[in-house]
């Protein structure tokens, strides 16, 4: 491709609406443009990287086993209505109706779809074990889009669609799919870790996260640094010592005024005591009843865990008004002492041996000191319902945990009967008896890996894009392009190159040198190429590696051969 041809509106400028790094070296490598919120174009050069991502995609499905599709993005409500997530899945499901008042969906995932027409297709345990995926467009009205390509609310996704005979012919599968996931993101050479996740609003058994290392990531992930435990923070167990010390109360309850002391912090420091010595009651409404969730002050309720323990579909706080009427007291004030008997609560584990603690007494500018289990207050449930911290031991081997923050790329699901017994997805095993088939997911975000590879491998020059996902594997930079040596040498490198299908940017334009190194630094192809004044003194080239700034030289007729071997 010759520069002076190719569309590529690089930016000098940092453009204002990008908050974070791979936001702005897309915006000013020309390879993105935003039309609207969570709305983009790819321009010529970021198509090219993300046809390489997707290459790489498609090469590792096959080799595991699964097939291309293409299914629709529009998706009609009945197939929702039958699953059961029209009503569920939120605002993220834009909706809209045809000509004729039918209703439908963006997709914004492609279960129905695919279940719908695999139990057309498949009938007998002969058709089993069949694995889709597409590359494709999906629709998310996200509530704040941001970050780019990040989380865009239009995006293209690779997800395939597993279906089994059982659920250990759904392990193997899982497995595969697992290793297919490791393979992919190696070749697009990040830095990632598989973790441990939840499943969210897809449902199922077992998922994990594929997170790639990088303070920007919205997600928090606990590792460990003995072994190779890694999950989400949101499902990251927390260990209780199962030995309960004999602790017995010391204090009487006491009623004590605390005016306009409502926070963690203001309560502690007003009454002169730590923040693990206050139990702190949080009000939430679980399915549409209430929850009491009582913690440590200096611990972080999970509701994720929360909502799983108590097998809740959704779970939200509790606004003021339903504080109020549930404990008689505005926020801040709420405790754990004389609750209705018949309300929802549950504590969290490390409650269970405290003693002698301070809570919320359910009335305006007051709490109680010196409450205790069972002498004052009957014992709820307890369960673990916090995040983890860099203080507790690692749930697997004991050893240390260290939280790092994670961009997930991909997700891949065990689902097992959710969408086919809901959908009548089944098949006529050995013996003639109707089973339904167990299914399992797997996604990955094609463009948030692409800013992914970027928010990992930059520098303050640019892009250093990763060999497999560049753009360009070369760009030849001729210093000065009226000069008919020069000229005629970078021409004859570059049809070198092309010849051996390497992939190659003529910079052929009337620029300056600094203007054509800024650029080429910026677009962060892995090798540059520079024809200039060694070449009249030397008859020679200049090779430079992107990532290490190292450059050599090399006789002009070796430039190719030098070239191909570098890479
Ligand atoms: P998140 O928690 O980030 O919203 P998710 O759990 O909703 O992700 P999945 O439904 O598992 O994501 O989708 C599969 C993959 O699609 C994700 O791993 C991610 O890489 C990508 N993805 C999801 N939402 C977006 C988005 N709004 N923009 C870009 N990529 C996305
Ligand atoms: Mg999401």
């Amino acid at each position: 491709m010759r520069y002076s041809r190719f569309f590529l509106p690089t930016l000098k400028e940092v453009p204002a609406e990008a908050e974070i790094i791979s936001h702005k070296l897309l915006l000013r490598a020309g390879m993105i443009r935003k039309l609207a919120s969570g709305l983009y174009s790819y321009l010529p050069l970021g198509l090219r990287s993300l046809r390489k991502i997707e290459g790489i995609i498609r090469e590792e499905m096959n080799r595991a086993g699964a097939q291309e599709v293409l299914l629709p993005l529009v998706q009609p409500a009945e197939l929702w209505q039958e699953s059961g997530r029209w009503d569920r899945y939120g605002k993220e499901l834009l909706r809209l109706k045809d000509r004729h008042q039918r209703a439908y969906g963006l997709g914004p995932t492609h279960e129905e779809v695919i279940t719908d027409l695999v139990r057309r297709e498949v009938k007998s345990y002969r058709d089993l074990p069949l694995n889709l995926y597409q590359i494709q467009t999906k629709f998310r009205d996200e509530i704040r889009p941001r970050f780019g390509l990040m989380r865009g609310r239009e995006f293209i996704m690779k997800d395939a669609y597993s279906f089994d005979v059982d659920d250990e012919a759904l392990e193997e599968t899982y497995q595969a799919m697992y290793q297919a996931y490791c393979r992919i993101f190696e070749r697009c050479g990040l830095n990632f870790r598989p973790v441990e996740a939840d499943t969210g609003s897809i449902g199922g058994h077992a998922s994990h996260e594929f997170m790639v290392l990088a303070d920007t990531g919205e997600d928090q992930i606990a590792c460990c640094t003995s072994c190779d435990y890694a999950a989400n923070v949101e499902l990251a167990e927390v260990i209780h010592p199962s030995d309960h010390p004999d602790v017995r109360p010391s204090r009487p309850m006491t009623k004590v005024n605390t005016p306009g002391r409502r926070s963690v912090r203001e309560v502690t420091e007003f009454l002169g005591i730590s923040s693990d010595q206050l139990v702190k009651t949080l009000i939430l409404i679980g399915d549409g009843r209430p929850v009491v969730a009582l913690l440590r002050g200096d611990h972080e309720l999970n509701e994720v865990k929360l909502r799983r323990s108590l097998g809740l579909e959704d779970l939200d706080l509790a606004d003021s008004d339903t504080v109020q009427r549930i404990t008689g007291a505005p926020i801040g004030f709420a405790g754990p002492v004389g609750l209705p008997g018949d309300l929802k609560i549950i504590a969290d584990q490390d409650l269970f041996d405290l003693t002698d603690f301070v809570t919320g007494a359910n009335e305006v500018d007051a709490h109680y000191t010196g409450v205790n289990w069972d002498r004052d207050v009957p014992r709820p449930e307890f369960a673990d319902i916090r995040f983890i911290t860099e203080k507790d031991p690692c749930p697997r081997c004991g050893g240390e945990i260290e939280l790092r923050r994670g961009i997930e790329v991909g997700h891949i699901f065990k689902l097992g009967t959710k969408y086919s017994e809901a959908m009548g997805a089944t098949y006529l095993d050995a013996d003639g008896r109707e089973r339904p088939i167990v299914m399992g997911c797997y996604g990955i975000g094609v463009g948030r890996t692409l800013a992914a590879a970027i928010e990992q491998n930059h520098d303050r020059n640019g892009i250093v894009f990763p060999r497999h996902i560049a753009p360009f594997e070369v760009i030849i930079s001729p210093l000065n392009v009226k000069d008919a040596l020069i000229v005629e040498a970078a021409e004859d490198i570059y049809n070198g190159l092309m010849a051996q299908g390497i992939e190659t940017l003529l910079d052929d334009r009337r620029e300056r040198p600094g203007v054509k190194f800024k650029d080429a630094d910026l677009i962060g192809i892995p090798l540059r190429i520079t024809v200039g004044k060694r070449l009249k003194e030397k008859n020679e080239v200049e090779i430079m590696d992107r990532a290490t700034g190292k450059t050599i030289s090399v006789p002009r007729d070796r430039a190719v051969e030098k070239t191909s071997e570098m890479l």
